[in-house]
């Protein structure tokens, strides 16, 4: 294939590659629909996502309480966030243009200029979940997505125990969260389990890690994940660097299992449990952490995606410094236009394509829908900067080379990186 001959082709190749690329989603929080009513989906579980929860409480009158909230029904629920967030204000949060997005490209666009709920509700109502999974990716643009499956959590567990079937567009991540961060919650679980484990001393330790490597020999995954505080160090002897050190790294290194690490999140019960999943925030955290990991361990693989933007900068440099290191995602607060932007950037610029450039972190199926569309519209045009850049620089690329970059950063990366 020839080289492409002016700037306008290649900034137009590159915005054409990112919008029709097959993208790899490897974080969200979908399930089979085999999994009973773990996979949320339609116009109310959308429109009572806890982002919009939060932003429901920033408007709504002072009669309406979190208690009577978290009391109604969730059409109630949703019915309030429609009445307060979209009509009584501009609906202008990343949130709601998402849900506006998701509807549009499901082909609903006249129902959403007449802003009419009722009839967006009854098409979701004549959906049928199997055919709408499918419907879902194909529009996303996805090959498949990397749940996460959380056996701490009995009715997640319970599904794989009775080996409910999976789905051929759905892969597996073992959630080892509360290994970490809830030591005496994890200990509940496990003696649930028949495990005898206790304090964190060595036979404890010894019965946690079979918990693991049962689990992951059950779900298959394609790593270990946990979401950690941003006051999470390693190593230290607290509790949350004995598990660490104990559990979960040997088990990944013998397993050769990459362990993922979410950081920085400032849990709700410090900021404001009365919200419920919508009472999390974000502090910055200590990069060090990851630089300690990486280098004490450098035949496990860590993928690492933080919370906070001040931490994205220090980050990116220390992507540079380990082989064993792949940063993904803008995760949650960062899944923001004007962030995604900044940070794509910033990555190419440190990284080349040795990157993944987002993930969904979709709770609700139809989520994957907005999450890609406006993913794609962003890092296309970052794309588009990137390769005008290099033609004023003097360097050809022909169209193929293009494509092969966009699927980089979306997929390919990731993959070659789990591969190495
Ligand atoms: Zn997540």
């Amino acid at each position: 294939m020839t080289a492409l001959n002016s700037i306008e082709s290649v900034r137009n190749a590159a915005v054409k590659a990112v919008a029709e690329t097959t993208i790899t989603d490897l974080h969200t929080h979908i399930f089979p629909p085999s999994h009973e009513n773990l996979l949320l989906w339609d116009i109310n579980e959308l429109l009572t996502y806890h982002y919009l929860v939060a932003e429901l409480f920033t408007m709504a009158p002072a009669e309406i309480t979190y208690q009577a909230f978290w009391k109604m029904s969730k059409t109630q629920q949703a019915d309030l966030v429609w009445e307060n967030v979209f009509l009584k204000h501009g609906p202008l949060s990343e949130a709601c243009r998402g849900v506006m997005t998701v509807i549009s490209k499901l082909g609903l666009q006249d129902e959403l200029a007449k802003r009419d709920l009722g009839a967006i509700r009854k098409w979701f109502a004549a959906q049928k979940v199997e055919d709408y999974v499918q419907k879902v990716f194909d529009i996303a643009g996805l090959d498949y997505a990397i749940m996460t499956n959380d056996p701490f959590v009995p009715l997640e567990a319970t599904q794989w125990t009775e080996d409910k079937p999976g789905h051929p567009l759905m892969k597996t991540a073992l959630r080892i969260d509360k290994l970490i961060v809830n030591w005496p919650h994890a200990v509940e679980i496990m003696r649930s389990y028949g495990y005898d484990v206790q304090v964190l001393d060595d036979s404890s330790y010894s019965e946690a890690r079979r918990f693991l490597k049962h689990w992951a020999e059950k779900l298959k995954p394609e790593y270990m994940a946990a979401s950690l505080p941003p006051d999470f160090e390693y190593p230290k002897d607290d509790a949350m660097g004995r598990a660490m050190q104990n559990i979960v790294l040997p088990v990944a290194e013998e397993l050769n299992l990459p362990l993922a690490m979410m950081i920085g999140v400032r849990n709700r019960a410090t900021v404001n449990p009365a919200l419920g999943d919508a009472g999390d925030a974000v502090g910055v955290a200590n990069v060090e952490a990851v630089q300690n990991l990486c280098r004490e361990n450098p035949n496990i693989k860590f993928l690492v995606t933080m919370l906070s933007r001040v931490n994205q900068h220090e980050l990116t440099v220390l992507g540079r410094k380990f082989r064993n290191l792949h940063l993904f995602g803008c995760w949650w607060y960062c899944n923001n236009p004007s962030i995604i932007d900044e940070m794509t950037r910033q990555r190419f610029e440190l990284l080349g394509t040795a990157f993944t450039a987002n993930h969904s972190d979709a709770r609700v199926l139809d989520q994957l829908i907005y999450k890609w569309t406006h993913t794609r519209k962003i890092v296309g045009g970052v794309l588009a900067d990137k390769y005008a850049d290099q033609f004023i620089a003097g360097w050809r690329v022909t169209e193929d080379e293009i494509k092969r970059d966009a699927r980089h950063i979306l997929g390919g990366s990731f993959e070659a990186f789990m591969k190495k």
